[in-house]
């Protein structure tokens, strides 16, 4: 999962990113607000039941 990062001069996707070299601020993750945290995760699960459906028929 691509978690976005933010510190007090920019964002990030580096996930290994802590401490931020330029302001010296800790990294907080932030959810893009079009993405819903449980949306994904009920997408993730119907398309997983899905694929399980379609492998079972095969
Ligand atoms: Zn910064």
């Amino acid at each position: 999962m691509r978690l976005l990062k933010q510190c007090e001069c920019r964002y990030t996707m580096n996930q290994s990113l802590e401490i931020c070299d330029l302001c010296k601020k800790p990294f907080k993750t932030v959810y893009p607000p079009k993405f819903s945290l449980h949306d994904k995760y009920a997408h993730y699960r119907r398309r997983m039941k899905k694929e399980a459906e379609t492998r079972g028929s095969l």
